[in-house]
């Protein structure tokens, strides 16, 4: 199937911003495919995101950069994957939240991709079909590999510490650390009103 996508032509200033940990809490045990969005677990942690998103949304374009090797291990199927996205759109609307792109990587890493973090191929994906601005741009996630990429794309970082013992293994340091989302968009929104970058 052929897709035209109109790329817009002034950089946008942007959020790319991890799926699990970030937006949900971390799916955890063989049970991918129960994986429930709306469930207890991870509202409070999709809660934070919303807030977080909306402080961001008049001043920056957002998407999602996933790895899901989960899919290609068949420990969840790609539809059921999309589902949960669908689920995640829908309450996002609610919210007048707007991610522009849900980019996702289902390979394990012995496929050796280009696109699983922290390789850069999502966000190369990203760049054909939307102009931006990587200068003034954000990466948030809860993992090193988020960290990297961000930094890889000459974006600022900010790592997510929900899990103190995975944080305190990070050896590359992000811009900033924040306790959630929300607390991620008051660091970028405090920092992008102090111009220049
Ligand atoms: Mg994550
Ligand atoms: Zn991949």
């Amino acid at each position: 199937m052929w897709v035209k996508f109109v790329a817009s032509k002034t950089p946008l200033p942007s959020i790319f911003i991890d799926r699990d940990g970030t937006i949900v809490q971390e799916p955890s045990g063989p049970a991918l495919e129960d994986f429930v969005v709306l469930s207890e677990r991870h509202l409070p942690v999709l809660s934070r995101a919303l807030h977080g998103l909306q402080k961001l949304s008049h001043r920056f374009s957002f998407f999602v950069v996933s790895n899901q090797d989960g899919i290609n291990r068949g420990q969840i199927s790609r539809a059921n994957y999309e589902k949960q996205n669908r689920t995640l759109k829908k309450i996002f609307k609610k919210h007048g939240i707007k991610v522009r792109y849900w980019a996702v990587c289902p390979h394990t890493p012995e496929e050796k991709c280009a696109c699983r973090k922290p390789l850069t191929g999502m966000a190369k994906e990203i760049g054909k079909r939307f102009a931006i601005d990587w200068k003034h741009s954000f990466m948030i996630g809860d993992r090193e590999t988020d960290i990297i990429f961000g930094t890889k794309l000459g974006m600022k970082t900010i790592q997510l510490k929900w899990n103190e013992k995975r944080y305190k293994k990070t050896k590359i340091k992000p811009w900033k650390k924040a306790p959630h989302l929300s607390a991620a968009a008051d660091a970028i929104l405090k920092k992008s009103c102090k111009s220049p970058f």
